[in-house]
């Protein structure tokens, strides 16, 4: 079994230690076991420590059912060396806040909702806790208050392994599943639990805990969170994007959602008027139509397709043969939509794809797509 230096001082980022095997895996990397380690392996959801041993790049951290941890390394180390390790302490501390942020959190949501945590993700990118009951946002937004104000508090954060006795006498979370040795993380009032991974000394390292997402899961509430430094990463990019809003907009932080709304309001009453001044033009060039046409084809620019569809039904219902309206330009090329109330417009549609490159389809009653010719050649195939 591997000496865990990471049980012992989680805030220890150099060691020594003896390498006790090397071997050669599959996929061309080495598997290192030492007789100690301050690397934590991919454990209990959380993805592992990296760094270096020596001159090898540690790339992969595993432990076995038997307590052995395998460091997977670029380059070889020799049996019986000594190594020095250096673990990436910056991705640890990350690591140690968010993990210790998600106990806080996970605590309250037990001790206020009986939530059991059933899936924990700690990786880079994201944070994530699945529980096995739904919580309304007011519960979330409530435990997000709980977990901060107890991380402002400074409460210490405690891990031990407690003797056979003194076990079976607490009350913690994560109880069933573990055998042997238990390490127990506790936060005075806030939570006791069994886990193995590192952690701050106190909740106040923590920072502060913000819930970025919620989603319904298996029956459940997954929530993804960000702690510590990546909080503040995160609330930097957000002010940074609402401070450009706000110059954009001269406005206060504080009233970005109702302008927004008050912009969209305007966009879409704008948008409205646009389609009625759409038709308006359309309904013009109908009236231009000799009526005795059989075929009819008309031009237009940036008429939305509901305003195209209403004048091709339109001209349908007074001309027998096809009747096509053409959206854009030479340059860019056409939208179109063609219709006939007797005859097959995918017909008409696959004798014009003879003749030029022309997309669509649809049915005998009307068709579209997009072709990219010009509008004097399009007329004369009508
Ligand atoms: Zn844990």
């Amino acid at each position: 079994m591997t000496k865990k230096l990471y049980d012992i001082d989680a805030y220890r980022s150099e060691f020594d230690a003896t390498v006790i095997s090397c071997i050669s895996d599959i996929s061309g990397n080495y598997s290192v076991v030492l007789d100690q380690t301050l690397f934590f392996p991919e454990e209990g959801g959380q993805t592992p420590d990296r760094g270096t041993l020596g001159t090898a790049r540690v790339l992969d951290v595993q432990i076995d059912k038997t307590g052995i941890i395998k460091h997977f390394t670029d380059v070889p180390l020799e049996a019986g060396s000594t190594v020095h390790g250096i673990i990436d302490f910056h991705h640890r501390y990350s690591n140690m806040q968010n993990h210790t942020g998600e106990h806080i959190f996970s605590g309250f949501a037990h001790s206020r909702y009986g939530c059991t945590n059933v899936g924990f993700h700690l990786s880079d990118s994201i944070v994530t806790m699945d529980y096995d009951k739904q919580l309304t946002s007011d519960e979330i937004t409530e435990l997000e208050t709980l977990t901060n104000e107890a991380i402002f508090k400074n409460i210490p954060v405690i891990c031990e392994y407690p003797d056979a006795e003194k076990l079976e006498t607490l009350d913690y979370r994560s109880k069933k599943e573990l055998t042997g040795d238990v390490r127990i993380v506790t936060i005075p009032d806030v939570d006791v639990c069994a886990c193995c991974a590192p952690h701050v000394r106190s909740t106040i390292e923590v920072g502060l805990l913000k819930v970025i997402s919620s989603q319904n899961y298996k029956g459940g509430t997954r929530l993804s969170i960000l702690c510590g430094e990546r909080a503040y990463k995160n609330y930097s990019m957000i002010y940074e994007q609402i401070d450009r809003v706000n110059h954009l907009l001269s406005i206060k932080p504080e009233e970005v959602s109702d302008t927004v709304t008050r912009l969209l309001d305007e966009r879409n009453s704008l948008l409205s008027q646009v389609k009625t001044l759409q038709e308006k033009i359309l309904s013009q060039q109908v009236r231009t139509v000799d009526p005795d046409a059989e075929n009819v084809v008309l031009f237009t620019e940036d008429a939305e397709p509901v305003v195209m569809r209403n004048t091709v039904n339109a001209l349908t219902a007074a001309h027998p043969g096809y009747c096509g309206v053409f959206n854009g330009n030479d340059t860019d090329g056409y939208s179109f939509i063609i219709g006939s109330s007797k005859k097959d417009c995918r017909e008409f549609l696959n004798s014009l794809r003879e003749r030029v490159p022309i997309k669509g389809g649809g049915k005998p009653e009307m068709v579209q797509g997009s072709i990219n010719i010009a509008a004097l050649t399009i007329k004369n195939m009508f």
